[in-house]
């Protein structure tokens, strides 16, 4: 799918200037946003399309260059921006550091001030073929930030209460009038005194010294389905940095990253396998084993241990069976991750020759002998054009 134009995404012109830039970002951002869209997975495309969007268009140097060049004249250009995909933990991160809450700011109608989001945390798991294959249970371990147990969160001593903050009277955020040549402006800034949370802790927590959180690790349980390929993510909900001061947790974002396979390539959901056979093999014809990953339905006992992955399958390769020839075993493959019938790929055996590097004098006389036949010369197309070319160099 070609890439969406940022300004199109952002929904201004070409002449915009800084603030109608953020400002249009804040709106959709605001819009989209995975906390208000639950589960929503178009959402969440545009929320990271947009964080995209905004990354760029918002760094004047950045801009300049997409500009001149679009998306393509800078992606790996030497030297240039990589302007590639904004994943969810970085259009999550981009849309923090903008410091936009979703409250409006002085709270009128009893809104409450939100509470800071624990971060997202990005774990990659790798994943080798025979377990893509079957997708898997996975237990995690992550180190990340979690509720600190002494105060439950809170940050403060327990018995004590924190305090409305007097400087912001609990809102988190003053106004700042200062005065320039063009006027007086007014601006709104989170709280010195209180740094945004509104309120004062008195008598921290001495575990976390009043931040709610402490460092430690947590387990976690995620499957992943068949067919997953690198760069797929999964998004646990929930399962990120604990939030400070009892904010809500971010989330886990694993990503999928796979391994290289000693035996098959990988491409999209067939898998390639190359097979050599002898010369002799090949201008008789032989039978050949081929090892398969093998799945449930195809007879494997589960668990899937090591070895009881692999299943042989006989193929016939019919006598002058030429190199480079492909075979194709349907549905030998991997499954496809988003269909929901896991249809499978195939696995396309490739012939290859095997030519010995070492030969006896017997068998160097009996493969002279069998060279001279007319039957062991390539064959001379007529009138083609590489045949004229090979006459005209007399080869
Ligand atoms: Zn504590
Ligand atoms: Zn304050």
């Amino acid at each position: 799918m070609a890439k969406r134009d940022y300004y199109e995404i952002l929904g201004v012109s070409r002449e915009a200037s800084a603030e109608d830039i953020k400002k249009a970002y804040r709106k959709l951002a605001m819009q989209y946003h995975p906390d208000r869209n639950q589960g929503d997975a178009t959402a969440e495309e545009k929320f990271k399309e947009v964080a995209e969007a905004y990354e760029v268009l918002s760094a004047a140097d950045k801009r300049e260059r997409y500009d001149r060049f679009g998306h393509d004249g800078v992606k790996g250009g030497g030297g240039g921006y990589d302007f590639g995909h904004v994943d969810l933990a970085e259009a999550l991160r981009i849309f923090m550091e903008e410091g936009f809450g979703f409250g409006s700011i002085f709270g009128g109608e009893g809104r409450t001030r939100r509470q800071p989001r624990g971060r997202d945390l990005q774990a990659t798991l790798q994943m080798g073929l025979e377990d893509i294959a079957t997708g898997i249970h996975k237990k995690l371990r992550i180190a990340k930030f979690i509720r600190c147990q002494t105060c439950s969160g809170s940050g403060h001593q327990q018995g004590s209460e924190p305090v409305t903050c007097s400087t912001c009277q609990g809102h988190g955020k003053v106004r700042q009038v200062s005065q320039s040549i063009f006027g007086r402006f007014e601006n709104i800034t989170t709280c010195p005194q209180c740094r945004g949370d509104g309120k004062i802790i008195t008598n921290p927590c001495p575990t976390c010294r009043g931040e709610g959180i402490t460092k430690g690790e947590e387990t976690i349980e995620v499957d992943i389905p068949a067919g997953v390929m690198t760069g797929n993510y999964l998004t646990v909900q929930g399962k990120g940095n604990a939030g400070p001061k009892g904010g809500p947790n971010g989330d886990l974002i694993v990503v999928i990253q796979e391994k290289e396979h000693p035996v098959f390539v990988r491409h999209e959901n067939d898998l390639v396998y190359e097979h050599y056979a002898s010369f002799p093999d090949l201008a008789l014809g032989t039978e050949a084993e081929i090892p398969t990953i093998a799945l449930e339905e195809d007879g494997a006992e589960l668990p899937l241990e090591d070895l009881n992955r692999y299943q042989k399958v006989q193929i016939q390769i019919p006598p002058g069976t030429q190199p480079g020839k492909v075979f194709r075993l349907r549905g030998k493959g991997i499954p496809d991750v988003h269909a929901h019938s896991h249809q499978r790929g195939d696995l396309l055996v490739k012939i290859k020759v095997w030519v010995p590097t070492h030969l006896s004098s017997q068998e160097k006389e009996q493969l002279k002998k069998l060279a001279i036949s007319e039957n062991f010369t390539a064959p001379k197309k007529s009138k083609g054009f590489f045949q004229k070319f090979k006459e005209a160099l007399n080869i």
